[in-house]
C-alpha cells in the first residue's frame, strides 16, 4: 500500500520559488503524470518525493508515514531520472541488476528478472556493453531498467524516455503502461510531453510556475481545461483563443468580437451563464479547438451561427488538413479531413461546435 500525500509542499532555492505550496493526493497504484512546461517545479518535486532535496516547507506522505526527515534509501522508492547515472565500470546487464544485488536477491531470480527487462525494453543485444559508449537513448532504458527492476512502494520516473527517438518513445509509452499495469504499483511520471501524459497516466496534474493548475483525468485535461494555460498547454494544434463579449437572449447567448456576432444554442451553457453576475459588462475569450470548427461553403443555413472568413493557407498533413482561416486582423486554425478541398483566399464560412465551446472569464485569467 503506497499512497503518496503532498501537503502544502514549498522549495525554495535563495530566492527562486521552484514549488510554491503544492497540495496533492496520489492513490495506491495509481499512474499519475505531472505534465508542465520546463522549470515549472516538477523535478523538484519528485527530488523532494525521493528525498534527493531538503524540503522548504510542507510534508510529504508515503504510505501513512511522514517521510520529510527520512533518508532516500528508506522511503522504499525506485526512481530513474532524465539524467541517467549508470555506473561506468559496469555492464549494462550489471547496471541492472545492480539494486537487486544489492539487495541480495538470488542470482537466478536476478538473471530472469534483468532478462525479461531486458526484453521488454529492448535491450536483449548490448547487455554485455559498458555504458560509456552507448547512445543517449539505449542509456535512457537502461537506467530506466535499473529503476523497474526492483520491488519499490513508489516508482518514481522523471522524463524517463525522453532521449528516444519518436518510434521507439511511442513502444516504450505502451510497455510503461503494462509494465505499470504489471506491478499494480504506485507510479508518478513527469513529463513536458502532453500526449505521453494524456496517453500513460490515470491522473495528470498540470503544473506551471511551481503552482498546480489542475488535476483531473486525461479526458478532463483536455475537454474541460480549468484555465487558459491549461487549456492552451494541452492539445495539438493549439485551440483558437478569441476575445469577445457575450450577450444573452431567452435560450441562446451571443458571441461578440472583431465586428462578428454568432449565436449560439446551447441551454446548459445558458443557464450556467445566468447565474453569474456581470456576464454582459465582462471581458470574455471563447476557446474551441480546431477540430470543432467545421467549415462551409455557402451560408445558407442558419447564418447567425457563422463565422464569415478568408482561407488563408491550407496544409494537408496525410490523415487531416490543418486549414488557417483569417476573420478581420485574426486568425484561427481549423482541422479538418484529408479530403476537404479549399484554396488560398476563399471566401468560406465557419461553424462552432458548442459543446466544444469553453468560455474564460479574461479578468481572473
Ligand atoms: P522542471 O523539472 O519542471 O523543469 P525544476 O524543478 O528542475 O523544473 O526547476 C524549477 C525551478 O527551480 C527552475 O527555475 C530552476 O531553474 C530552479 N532550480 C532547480 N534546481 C535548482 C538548484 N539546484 N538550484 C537553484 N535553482 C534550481
Ligand atoms: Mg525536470
Amino acid at each position: 500500500m503506497a499512497k503518496v500525500e503532498l501537503k502544502k509542499l514549498w522549495k525554495k532555492y535563495g530566492k527562486v520559488e521552484a514549488v510554491k505550496g503544492i497540495d496533492l493526493s496520489i492513490q495506491d497504484r495509481e499512474f499519475v503524470a505531472f505534465l508542465g512546461p520546463s522549470g515549472c517545479g516538477k523535478t523538484s518535486t519528485m527530488r523532494m518525493i525521493a528525498g534527493l532535496e531538503k524540503i522548504t516547507g510542507g510534508e510529504i506522505y508515503i504510505g501513512d508515514r511522514l517521510v520529510n526527515e527520512l533518508d532516500p534509501g528508506t522511503r522504499n522508492i525506485a526512481m530513474a531520472f532524465e539524467s541517467y547515472a549508470l555506473y561506468p565500470p559496469m555492464t549494462v546487464f550489471d547496471n541492472i541488476a545492480f539494486p537487486l544485488r544489492a539487495m541480495k536477491y538470488p542470482e537466478n531470480e536476478i538473471k530472469s528478472r534483468v532478462q525479461r527487462l531486458a526484453e521488454i525494453l529492448e535491450l536483449t543485444d548490448i547487455m554485455a556493453k559498458y555504458p560509456k559508449g552507448l547512445s543517449g537513448g539505449h542509456q535512457q532504458r537502461v537506467s530506466l531498467a535499473r529503476a523497474l527492476v526492483r520491488d519499490a512502494d513508489v516508482y518514481l520516473l522523471d522524463e524517463p524516455i525522453s532521449h528516444l527517438d519518436t518510434k521507439m518513445r511511442n513502444r516504450m509509452r505502451a510497455e510503461l503502461k503494462r509494465i505499470h499495469g504489471e506491478l499494480g504499483k504506485t507510479m508518478i511520471y513527469v513529463t513536458h510531453d502532453q500526449v505521453e501524459a494524456l496517453a500513460m497516466a490515470d491522473k495528470v496534474v498540470v503544473m506551471n510556475f511551481g503552482v498546480i493548475q489542475q488535476v483531473g483525468t486525461p479526458q478532463e485535461i483536455y475537454f474541460k481545461p480549468q484555465n487558459l494555460f491549461v487549456a492552451d498547454f494541452v492539445g495539438e494544434p493549439p485551440m483558437n483563443f478569441v476575445d469577445c463579449s457575450i450577450e444573452l437572449k431567452e435560450k441562446s447567448f451571443i458571441l461578440l468580437f472583431s465586428g462578428h456576432s454568432v449565436e449560439i444554442h446551447d441551454e446548459q451553457k445558458v443557464a450556467k451563464l445566468r447565474e453569474l453576475e456581470n456576464v454582459l459588462s465582462k471581458k470574455w475569450i471563447f476557446g474551441i479547438r480546431p477540430t470543432n470548427l467545421q467549415i462551409f461553403k455557402d451560408e445558407s443555413n442558419n447564418s447567425s451561427s457563422l463565422i464569415p472568413g478568408i482561407i488563408y493557407a491550407v496544409e494537408p498533413l496525410g490523415d487531416s488538413k490543418i486549414v488557417h482561416v483569417l476573420y478581420g486582423d485574426k486568425s484561427l486554425l481549423i482541422e479538418t479531413t484529408p479530403d476537404f478541398i479549399g484554396s488560398e483566399d476563399e471566401k468560406i464560412f465557419l461553424k462552432i461546435d458548442s459543446d466544444y465551446l469553453l468560455l474564460f472569464d479574461k479578468e481572473t485569467e
